[in-house]
Formats: C-alpha cells, sequence, structure tokens
C-alpha cells in the first residue's frame, strides 16, 4: 500500500510519524473519513469544508489547499487502484516539544490512506443491529465540541467498550441533558409515523456529512425531516431506528437495550432511504 505523506507517496512501512508528534502525545489534530465510490471521492467538497472548519477551530493551520488535498486524494486512490474503499485524511499538530502549547509544533503532519473498506454484512442491513444507550455521555459542546472531527476519539473509545462488552455493535451515547447525541461513530435517526427525526447540531454531535444527505433524501422523497431534541423514552417507543456514516451508509438499528424496535426487522422507511441511498451512487452523476 501506498500512503500520501506531507506531499509525497510512499510505501506502507515508511509511512511514520515522529513521537513527538502532538497528535500522538495529545490526540492533537484533525480527520476525516471519507467513502469512495467508483473510483472517486464522495461528497468531497462537504469533508474538505469540515475538515478545515475542525482544523480552523482547534487554530490548526493546514499547510495545503483543500485543492491540494483533493490531489492527494486522488493520487492515493490511484496509486492503490481503490475502486470502492475508504480514505482516511488525518491532519496532525505536528512535532514539537514535550509541553501542552500547540504552538510550538511548527509542521503539522498530513496524511492520506486510501484502502478498501470493511463493510457491515448484508444480513445486518437486513435484520438490523443491536446496541445499547452508553452510561458514557458525549461531551459537551463546552468541553470538546463533538462538531470538531478531532483526533482525540477517547469519550467515543470508552463508550464503544461499553458496546463491545455488551456484545453489540455500536452505542448510542447521549448530552449532558439527558437526551440522545449519537453513536461513537455514526450519527442516529428515528422514524415516526412515517417521518425522520434526528437530534439537531445543538444536542453536541458531529456534523455527518451522510447525516445531511439523508436529512435531503427523506425530503426529496416527501418524508417529514426534522432536527428535534429526542428523549431516551422517544427512542425506544419510535417506529423504526436507524444510523447514518460515511462507512455504514443507512443501516437499521433493530434492538437498543435488549428492547426490540419496531418489528425487530429494517423497517419500510429505512429500506427506502437506504435504497434511495444506493440509486444515487449508482448513477455516478455526483461530485
Ligand atoms: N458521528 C461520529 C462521532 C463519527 O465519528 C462519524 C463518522 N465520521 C459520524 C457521526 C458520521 O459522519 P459522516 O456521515 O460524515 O461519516
Amino acid at each position: 500500500m501506498k500512503v500520501w505523506l506531507d506531499g509525497k507517496l510512499v510505501d506502507e512501512k515508511d509511512a511514520t510519524v515522529s513521537v513527538f508528534d502532538h497528535g500522538v502525545l495529545y490526540g492533537d489534530g484533525v480527520f476525516e473519513g471519507i467513502r469512495v465510490y467508483g473510483g472517486r471521492v464522495f461528497k468531497r467538497d462537504a469533508h474538505m469544508d469540515r475538515l478545515f472548519d475542525s482544523a480552523r477551530q482547534i487554530r490548526l493551520a493546514i499547510p495545503y489547499t483543500k485543492q491540494e488535498i483533493v490531489e492527494a486524494m486522488e493520487e492515493t486512490i490511484a496509486a492503490n487502484a481503490i475502486i470502492d474503499g475508504y480514505i482516511r485524511l488525518v491532519v496532525t499538530r505536528g512535532p514539537g516539544t514535550l509541553g501542552l502549547s500547540p504552538f510550538k509544533c511548527a509542521n503539522p503532519c498530513v496524511y492520506v490512506i486510501a484502502d478498501q473498506i470493511a463493510l457491515y454484512p448484508q444480513e445486518m442491513y437486513d435484520n438490523g443491529m443491536a446496541v445499547i444507550v452508553a452510561k458514557t455521555l458525549r461531551t459537551s459542546a463546552n468541553m470538546l465540541d463533538p462538531g470538531v472531527k478531532s483526533l482525540n476519539y477517547l469519550n467515543n473509545i470508552v463508550a464503544k467498550i461499553e458496546a463491545i462488552d455488551a456484545g453489540v455493535g455500536e452505542a448510542i451515547m447521549l448530552n449532558v441533558d439527558g437526551y440522545v447525541a449519537e453513536c461513537t461513530g455514526d450519527n442516529l435517526f428515528i422514524v415516526e409515523t412515517g417521518g425522520v427525526v434526528t437530534p439537531p447540531l445543538s444536542a453536541g454531535i458531529l456534523p455527518g456529512i451522510t447525516r445531511a444527505f439523508v436529512l435531503g433524501l427523506a425530503a426529496e422523497l416527501g418524508m417529514g425531516a426534522t432536527e428535534e431534541n429526542i428523549t431516551p423514552e422517544r427512542l425506544y417507543a419510535a417506529d423504526e431506528c436507524f444510523l447514518t456514516g460515511s462507512a455504514a451508509e443507512v443501516i437499521a438499528v433493530t434492538k437498543i437495550d435488549g428492547a426490540i424496535i419496531g418489528t425487530g426487522k429494517a423497517g419500510p422507511v429505512t429500506q427506502k432511504l437506504l435504497a434511495a441511498f444506493r440509486a444515487y451512487i449508482a448513477t455516478g452523476k455526483w461530485s
């Protein structure tokens, strides 16, 4: 595998970062997880905007333009002959001193990995996945804004451990006000009387690119599509529940804390949205 690192493609074994990099020492940096379909980057501009917004919020100056980063992704896709795959784009603060100050790190490190994607099995799209509601709360915007896609994922990792301990695939994280925020690596939707509802950005979530796309698709399909705070009680009582993310696309949740949601199978609204999502990708008419 070839990895794009600080301006050039290198062999995987030579793709290394410094032990003094604040990305390693402190989780100080930002990243994107991006889908490749048919050899092309999906929602390229939205990912570039989110990456640069995340970096700006932590006062990290990315030493490339958005166009240069897009070209780096394209080079990496081509070098690894990726058709349907996944890109991990990372910007670390770069090597510095052992102190916290990010301003002693002169050279942010940028790298791009393009790889095959590990998909959930089709059975899970048909029958849905089991999840739990984690005890670990999502950090609120006045702690570490979940809108910043930072390299510091420990909050999510601790919740993910809860999910693994419970033998399920994902954990739903509540915010400090007790409302549903999101999962450890996906956004969450519920379906009520044929319309979709998802927590607002103010609930303290990552502004998911798939989430925004699915909200648009739902509206186009004439479904209700609203952003509202969701209590755990409302979640358990939903007709359907599904998760969205670049890797998962749209995947049904049919069990929460052992309680069956809806019929226990992927519901009609979830299936309709997944079909519309995949049909849109298949047109190839997107950027
Ligand atoms: N929330 C979190 C915490 C995530 O890590 C992700 C995946 N990047 C998402 C939601 C889904 O975002 P997207 O649709 O942009 O992949």
